[in-house]
């Protein structure tokens, strides 16, 4: 379903040479991701009626000039707008970059035709979900990475599962959802996703009961089980082991803040 809505992913090598290392991804007419390395954030560059829309600019001098080039080889036109999912570097970084050559952040109510923004809280404390109906597609920042593991620390579990139920809620079957990193996806895969972190976290939960620790937890084949079914894109090694490491702790104080709430 999701492979007939792209097209084949077009190489930067074709929009110049300047822009080898950025890699764009034709999801329809008015849409494009481009990406890069160092963050791999997915960066959505939108035709609209109001302009060239512009999702999460990632930093790095570099990258700003080739993200600029590229984008003005797919429509001839500057940057006008900006939307970030959240203020996190790797999404925000470029602001600058593109608002000292004119461009305008829109923070808050958007109204950009064919826009529309719902925030939840999850991944940070302001999560800006935009959906843009014309191309059907839903940008859901880091609530949904298809790259990592999750990473649902703000809102703890009950913020992650509302975000999750807001996401599916919007558009329809078919909508694209572009994670803040890793692959295009879909409401199926989010809703794996979705299990899959829920499991993981009762899984967590279940071995601080029997006073495991970090290093026991981490060590547990379920554990590497569950964390491998987020490993969707199959890298080679998935997680360093500090990051599986304060996944787990980070897991372990979502749980402890939830007890806390529960005893009060
Ligand atoms: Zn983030």
């Amino acid at each position: 379903m999701l492979k007939a809505l792209l097209i084949t992913p077009v190489l930067a090598a074709s929009f110049g040479a300047l822009a080898a290392t950025i890699q764009v991804q034709a999801v329809s007419q008015h849409l494009h991701i481009l990406t890069a390395q160092d963050y791999g954030t997915n960066i959505g560059v939108f035709k609209s009626p109001d302009g060239v829309v512009l999702i999460d600019p990632m930093p790095g001098k570099t990258n700003l000039a080739q993200l600029s080039k590229t984008v003005s080889e797919i429509h001839h036109k500057p940057v006008t707008h900006i939307l970030n999912t959240h203020n996190h570097e790797d999404h925000s970084g470029g602001n600058a970059y593109f608002m000292e050559r004119g461009a305008q952040l829109v923070e808050g109510d958007v109204k950009l035709a064919g826009f529309s923004r719902v925030m939840v809280k999850s991944h940070t404390s302001v999560d800006n979900i935009f959906y843009h109906k014309p191309s059907n597609t839903i940008f859901v920042g880091d609530v949904f990475d298809t790259s990592w593991h999750p990473t649902f620390y703000a809102g703890g579990v009950e913020g992650f599962k509302d975000a999750i139920e807001i996401i599916l809620q919007i558009g329809d079957e078919q909508s694209v959802i572009i994670p803040g990193h890793g692959a295009v996806s879909n409401k199926a895969s989010l809703r794996e996703f979705r299990a899959n972190t829920l499991l993981w976290v009762d899984t967590v939960r279940a071995f601080r009961k029997k006073s495991y620790s970090v290093e026991k937890i981490m060590a547990e084949n379920e554990s590497k089980k569950i964390v491998a079914r987020f490993n969707v894109q199959g890298k080679v090694p998935f997680l360093p082991d500090t990051a599986y490491k304060r996944f787990v702790e980070r897991t372990i104080q979502v749980i402890e803040q939830e007890e806390n709430k529960g005893g009060e």
